[in-house]
């Protein structure tokens, strides 16, 4: 097994990462990858915002609380941080 990723590789692992369904030996060849890699490190900061997202939506699709304003405002902040 070679240690250093491509990108594509990468972002394999990240998405199996949400899931929970990476390796040990995975995860650690993406933190390594993301280290040097811009693109991946900015995509699994996204995917793991989205997941945060996705986790306060129940099956039926309705949102499980609501944000506040204050909340709302300091997600607004970290998508255009984002972006
Ligand atoms: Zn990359």
């Amino acid at each position: 097994m070679k240690f250093k990723l491509t990108c594509d590789e990468a972002t394999a692992i990240c998405s199996k990462n949400q899931y929970g369904e990476a390796s040990v030996t995975d995860k650690f060849r993406m933190l390594f990858h993301v280290l040097f890699c811009a693109v991946c490190k900015l995509y699994s900061k996204q995917n793991t915002f989205m997941t945060k997202c996705m986790s306060s939506v129940d099956k039926k699709g309705v949102v499980k609380s609501k944000l506040n304003s204050e909340e709302k405002e300091e997600m607004a902040l970290k998508i255009k941080e984002m972006v």
